[in-house]
């Protein structure tokens, strides 16, 4: 496919979305396709003064929708889901065009999307406050949980919309309004999403200003955070952007939730079932070219296993195919960048200092084009878990290191920074169960004979330490989007005072 053909294609499927021209056209932020690593849309950035307008019309939103009853608000997430499933194909080609997902991922990442929306028209329903047995006599004591206002939502280029979708189809449901600053990297899935968005809006009948897209950089996330209008901000990117951004919430006493790098480990113990392992492994660490916050990045193997395991996933990783991720069979697709592959062979190179074996990690498919960053996935044999095994590297680097006591590997499991995703490969009982109680995995995901890879929407998301805290999607992530009041009222003829004091007057 030549090079206008791909930027033709874009504008073809963006035309079909319903974004109007004079947003991807002219403007001041070039989007490249990683694919070939050539332009494909040239995007019109929000200034400040948009951005102030944006919050704007999304506080004056919420002043309307949060009295809207919480199932009529179910409804418009309902339609959504209706724009969302029609869309379907042209949304996931366009996630595989900017973000370059293979095909299955990038129609995966709609049909998260889809998914989001089914469990918040069911949780508009759900949003339920406790009865609490009060001491007092004829009072009675409750919760209510009331819309927060305006979210702010700053995403990553890695699932360009299905992390806004986890935040906006909850926040919408709850009474809030949305404002989006998606990845400068990939701001045309951003703009489809919202087109497709305000169709829903207009059949629904509901109120203008309820979500808006803000292009731009780290400017423009800055203003979403400092802005006293925006009573919570949803972040997701790298531990560097929330170390950056929560010291900003905290100085205004914003709502945070924070989903920031992982660095996710699996422990492989002696009884493991060594076919559900390799294929495990092998998507968990090669899947997305490891460009997933759940991406596995550190294997520990027991010795018992070490040596009939690695051969098998050598294997494994010396068969996969890379390439074009729109054409069938490929199952890696490229870096999003030269950054991203610079930063992946600087890793594979302290690795090496630290006496690593390292099989793959080289650049591949370089007949795709110059600017267009493949590498064959990387496995690095390590002596020990050093400093660089600590770090995130967003890439496809599989550090592997051998263990002979469970509780060491354990510790070492641990010993990261980071604590978003994990898991452990056993038949043993007492191994998978110590992993998954208060002295084991630290993370916020713990799983057993399943890679730490991807999550489902039903669930709580996210994980502990510098991944930052925050929880999204399912389970009751809700409550972050809605404040609670406390009640009490009083029913009787009497008005007990509190502590026995008597205060006649
Ligand atoms: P990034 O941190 O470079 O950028 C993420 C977003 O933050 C972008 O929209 C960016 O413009 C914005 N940003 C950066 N600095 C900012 C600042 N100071 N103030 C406000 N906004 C700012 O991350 P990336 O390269 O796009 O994504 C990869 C990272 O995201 C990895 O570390 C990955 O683990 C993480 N991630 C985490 C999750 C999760 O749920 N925990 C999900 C996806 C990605």
């Amino acid at each position: 496919m030549s090079a206008s053909s791909l930027a033709r294609e874009t504008a073809d499927l963006l035309a079909r979305l319903g974004v109007a021209d004079s947003a991807h056209a002219g403007g001041s932020l070039a989007v490249t396709s990683p694919i070939t690593g050539e332009r494909i849309a040239e995007v019109r950035e929000t200034d400040a003064a948009g951005c102030d307008a944006a919050i704007a019309a999304a506080e004056a939103a919420f002043r309307t929708w949060r009295l809207v009853p919480a199932p009529k608000r179910g409804e418009l997430i309902r339609l959504f889901g209706l724009e969302l499933r029609a869309a379907k194909a042209d949304l996931g080609r366009l996630v595989t065009i900017e973000a370059g997902k293979i095909v299955s991922e990038g129609l995966g990442e709609v049909q998260e999307m889809i998914d989001i929306c089914d469990f918040a028209v069911g949780l508009s329903r759900q949003l339920y406050g406790l009865t609490v047995a009060t001491e007092r006599p004829s009072h009675r004591m409750m919760e209510t949980w009331h819309p927060l206002g305006v979210v702010g939502v700053i995403s990553a280029f890695n699932f360009p919309v299905a992390v806004w979708s986890w935040n906006a189809a909850i926040a919408l449901v709850c009474g809030d309004t949305v404002v989006w600053k998606p990845s400068e990297k990939t701001p045309l899935t951003a703009l489809a999403t919202q087109a497709l968005f305000e169709k829903a809006a207009a059949k629904a009948g509901a109120p203008a200003g309820l979500s808006a897209v803000v292009v731009g950089g780290r400017a423009i996330g800055e203003a979403l955070v400092d802005d006293v209008r925006v009573a919570a901000v949803s972040a997701t990117g790298s531990t560097a952007m929330g170390r950056a951004v929560a010291p900003r919430l905290a100085s205004r006493f914003a709502r945070a939730i924070l989903e920031l790098g992982g660095n996710n480990g699996a422990i492989i113990a002696p009884s493991a079932d060594l076919d559900l392992v390799v294929r495990g492994v092998a998507f968990a660490a090669i899947g997305t070219a490891g460009q997933r916050c759940t991406t596995l990045r550190r294997l520990f193997v027991h010795d018992s296993v070490y040596d009939s395991l690695l051969p098998r996933l050598r294997k494994a990783y010396a068969s996969v195919t890379i390439g074009d991720p729109r054409e069938a069979g490929t199952l890696v697709g490229p870096l999003i960048d030269k950054a991203a592959y610079d930063r992946m062979q600087a890793a594979l190179q302290k690795a090496r200092a630290d006496g690593a074996t390292v099989h793959g990690g080289e650049r591949a498919r370089e007949d795709l084009g110059g600017n267009a960053f493949y590498v064959r996935p990387a496995l690095a044999e390590m002596p020990a878990q050093t400093e660089v095994v600590r770090t995130e590297t967003f890439a496809p680097i599989l550090y592997v290191m051998r263990y002979t006591d469970f509780d060491a590997a354990l510790e070492a499991h641990n010993a990261v920074p980071q604590g978003l995703s994990s898991s452990i490969f056993t038949n043993d009982l007492r191994e998978a169960e110590t992993f998954l109680s208060a002295r084991g995995s630290d993370c916020g995901i713990v799983n057993v004979n399943i890679g730490p890879s991807g999550a489902e929407i039903g669930g709580a998301f996210g994980g502990e330490k510098e991944t930052g805290g925050g929880r999204e999607a399912g389970s009751d992530a809700w409550k972050a989007y809605m404040r609670r009041a406390t009640n009490t009222i009083n029913y009787g003829r009497d008005l007990p005072l509190a502590q026995g004091v008597s205060f006649d007057v």
